[in-house]
């Protein structure tokens, strides 16, 4: 891609260096393991393995998985599929549950410093004490418990003296804050729940803002990067490095990628899922990475299209059709051109007396390299439906009564006669071909303005295609009123059972790209069988997103 200028955290990270205060820089991309990643994981991955790419730094892939509850294995093994499909490699694939013991042993320092107290207060009481950022808050009774007591107390936390919610640990910072983050926020809470990697070693979890930067600390991150939600989260996150004399890690925030006809949230995407709005993670209406890859997005287009959105410091939304271009001018250059009919009509070349010829069709005109497919030609043809009209327009350039158009790579035909069945429906074209015109070697000095995509009917393999639009009919779904699944596009998939394809198809495989003319871009879909080919349309050959 093009020279751009630096992004803010470019320049943080080149004054770093350029001051020696780091001589390297590592990064991380930490998700939680509760979903599939979507769009705006992909924009920080490619943010944060961008950096280190670029500044010959590293980055690691670290799971927080400090919830038990919601995560599972299945997402782990996603999450590392996705990072790896759009192009990047950890330097160590580490889990926040690793950490567990540490994180135990910093907030006992924290009791012996005086800085975290156990509270046995409900969490409603803890709210109300919390108060309003208008006004200071209340101090809990416990909060003067002894040193002794709060280590003895968050000892017998962990080993599973208590209930769920009968007591919590809290940081001592300050009540009166007007960062109702640092009024006295809660650092370990009791869970008797299973965890998909610690199992039941566990009953107490930390909470975020005390797992998050300790986990940075410990691995040494130079710059943690987030998203501007966690802005306030700030002053805790350095609060805890400091008391704690760990790594200075820094958090930088840059604001979270948004897209119109779309959510970006884990918890809204397996919501569609589970109530079957979508049939899975990685149905192609979705905007997971998977789902991208499913329909046949390429990891270079998402990459490329993180790279023009940039790095941006207040919130925005951006239009899903800028990545359907990245998308599109990816796979003009690598996409194999073929040939499928979605709406057959018969064409009957009457003066073709020859049983078949093989003909020869370029793979992709912008790649010379390319190479070139058979294509069978016969005397039955298939031709789109919409590409004949008894009684045509002007400037309709296509099959007519007395009009010409050319075969694509094939011969000029001309449209003499045409068959309707008892209810009035055309059934069949009969044409006449100019052998002079054949393609490559057209001595017939006719011009056409029209060139139709074409189907030898004995050849052609019946296939499934899918056509999918925008998931949701509102461009901002996220700050539309109501709930989101109220702006549900009811038409976003349109399945065409029966299309017929070019014999070359049926060696189509998950990898290839494909431009279907004047159809669109395809791939296969996983859904195939070997007695049917499913194909996904990726993204049409323009915009029509156009409002
Ligand atoms: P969601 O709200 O969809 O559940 P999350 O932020 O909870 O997302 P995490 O797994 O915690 O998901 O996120 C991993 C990383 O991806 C975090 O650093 C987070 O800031 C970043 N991230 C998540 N969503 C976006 C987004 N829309 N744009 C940019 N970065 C994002
Ligand atoms: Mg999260
Ligand atoms: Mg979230």
């Amino acid at each position: 891609s093009e020279e751009r200028s630096l992004n803010f955290i470019e320049e943080i990270v080149e004054a770093d260096l350029a001051s020696g205060k780091h001589k390297s820089i590592l990064t991380r991309f930490p998700p939680e393991p509760n979903g599939y990643l979507h769009m705006g994981h992909a924009k920080s991955i490619c943010l944060n393995f961008g950096l280190a790419k670029k500044y010959g730094g590293q980055t690691n892939l670290r799971f927080d998985d400090t919830n038990p509850v919601t995560e599972d294995t299945e997402y782990v093994d996603s999450i590392k599929e996705d990072v790896q499909w759009l192009g990047f490699n950890w330097a160590n694939e580490l889990y926040a549950s690793d950490y567990f013991e540490q994180l135990y042993g910093f907030a006992v320092d924290l009791i012996k410093k005086g800085l975290a107290y156990v509270d046995d207060s409900t969490s409603e009481e803890i709210a109300a004490q919390k108060g309003t950022p208008t006004q200071p808050g209340v101090a809990s009774v416990y909060r003067s418990r002894s040193i002794e007591e709060n280590l003895e107390l968050f000892a017998d936390m962990r080993a599973g003296k208590y209930k769920d919610g009968e007591k919590v640990l809290r940081a001592k910072i300050d009540m009166a804050s007007t960062n109702m983050l640092l009024r006295d926020p809660i650092i370990y809470r009791i869970k008797h729940a299973h965890h998909h990697r610690t199992g039941d070693a566990w009953c107490i979890y930390p909470m975020y803002d005390f797992a998050h930067g300790q986990s940075d600390s410990i691995e040494n991150i130079t710059h943690s990067i987030c998203t501007l939600e966690f802005i306030p989260h700030r002053p805790m996150y350095d609060w805890c490095i400091e008391n704690l004399g760990i790594f200075p890690s820094k958090q930088y925030e840059f604001a979270r990628l948004n897209m119109t006809y779309t959510v970006m949230s884990k918890r809204k995407l397996l919501q569609l899922v589970n109530e079957g709005h979508v049939t899975a993670w990685d149905d192609p209406r979705m905007p997971t990475i998977s789902a991208m890859r499913r329909r046949g997005f390429t990891p270079e287009s998402i990459r490329e299209f993180c790279d023009k959105i940039g790095v941006a410091k207040r919130e925005n939304l951006i239009d899903f059709g800028l990545l359907e271009f990245c998308v599109r001018e990816h796979l003009n250059k690598i996409a194999q051109r073929r040939m499928v009919v979605f709406d057959p009509l018969k064409v009957t070349i009457s003066n073709y007396l020859n049983e078949s010829e093989t003909l020869s069709s370029e793979n992709n005109p912008e790649d010379e390299n390319g190479g070139n497919r058979a294509v069978p030609f016969t005397r039955e043809i298939y031709i789109e439906r919409e590409d004949f009209m008894e009684v045509a327009p002007k400037k309709y350039f296509r099959l007519a009564p007395g009009q010409m158009v050319r075969l694509k790579s094939a011969y000029i035909i001309k449209c003499d006669d045409f068959v309707k069945d008892a209810e009035g429906n055309i059934t069949e074209v009969r044409c006449s071909y100019i052998p002079e015109s054949k393609s490559g070697n057209d001595t017939s000095g006719i011009n056409v303005k029209g060139t139709l995509h074409w189907v030898s009917a004995a050849h052609a393999i019946p296939v499934e295609i899918r056509l999918y639009d925008r998931l949701f009919t509102e461009e901002n779904v996220g700050n539309a009123e109501g709930d989101f699944k109220d702006y549900i596009n009811p038409n976003s998939l349109q399945v065409i059972a029966k299309a017929y394809a070019e014999p070359a198809l049926a060696e189509a495989t998950l990898a290839d790209r494909f431009q279907f003319l004047r159809k669109g871009y395809f791939c296969l879909d996983k859904d195939s069988t070997a007695n049917k080919l499913v194909f996904n349309r990726t993204v049409t050959l323009k915009d029509t997103w156009a409002k």
